[in-house]
């Protein structure tokens, strides 16, 4: 039963995405849909009825009883480390949403976009590249993706394939350590990393940032000063310094 727009949802599969991440795919009664880039409210109750809620990204987009999460794991978080380490299929939790109507993508958008994300921000802009491929326009994307190291991409995998194979292509960047055979520089993406990968701020793409608070305040700053209008990029924010 739906009550206060909080819908029942059962666990359905999990499996460990990077050593501090896992995907959860969740059927939620009466599903509506949703659009890529949107975002539910995940709320766990205890046996002794203490509640939390916490924010989480859809990867997944469009119709469908099941929806896909994908957690990171915060340390000494209240919520993100019973998500990535406890919760099993079949466990019972409840879902507010779908959430937001800015940071989203819809089929027939027009002009290239550019999709940059910081670690886990990622699952928001994984739908849209999902969203783009099905919808042929993954010629007019590109993201840009930075992880402290290539083992903690969430959806590695499923990105590489999918560049190789007609989709988003992908530009990665490392802060920590690069894989083997890696050329390019290792740190913080500073401009001229930026300006390297992303659409020149002349064909006035419109741009997703997402990821820790400090990660999308820096690349926002750094797309102005780049010459991209601050109405072009929008921003999704999860929290941290
Ligand atoms: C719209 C939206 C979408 C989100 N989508 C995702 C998602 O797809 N995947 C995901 O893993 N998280 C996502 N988040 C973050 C998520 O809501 C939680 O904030 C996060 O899981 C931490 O919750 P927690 O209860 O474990 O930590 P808390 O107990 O709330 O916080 C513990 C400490 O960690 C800090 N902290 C909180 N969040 C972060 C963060 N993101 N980075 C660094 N430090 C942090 C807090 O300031 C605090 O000091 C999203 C947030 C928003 C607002």
């Amino acid at each position: 039963m739906i009550v206060g727009g909080w819908r029942p949802a059962r666990v359905t599969a999990v499996e460990q995405a990077t050593p501090s991440a896992r995907v959860l795919r969740l059927a939620v009664e009466d599903w509506p849909g949703s659009d890529a880039g949107q975002h539910v409210d995940i709320r766990l109750t205890a046996e002794d009825g203490y509640q939390a809620e916490r924010s989480y990204s859809l990867g997944s987009y469009g119709a469908g009883p099941d929806i896909e999460l994908a957690v990171d794991e915060i340390p000494e978080g209240e919520v993100s480390p019973y998500l990535v380490r406890d919760v099993l299929p079949g466990d019972e939790l409840e879902v507010k949403g779908p959430l937001g109507g800015y940071f989203v993508w819809r089929a027939g958008g027009e002009g290239p976009v550019q999709l940059i994300a910081g670690g886990s921000g990622i699952v928001p802009l994984m739908a849209m590249a999902r969203a783009a491929r099905d919808a042929s326009a993954a010629a007019s994307f590109r993201l840009l993706y930075s992880v402290r190291r290539a083992q903690d991409a969430i959806y590695r995998d499923e990105l590489a394939r999918s560049a190789a194979d007609g989709g988003v292509p992908v530009s990665w960047a490392y802060t920590r350590g690069a894989p083997e055979g890696w050329t390019g520089r290792v740190g913080r993406l500073d401009d001229a990393a930026i300006r390297e990968a992303v659409w020149p701020a002349g064909q006035q793409p419109t741009v997703f940032v997402c990821g820790p608070t400090g990660f999308v305040e820096h690349v926002a700053d750094a797309l102005v000063r780049l010459g991209h209008p601050a109405a072009k990029v929008k921003t999704e924010r999860f929290g941290g310094a």
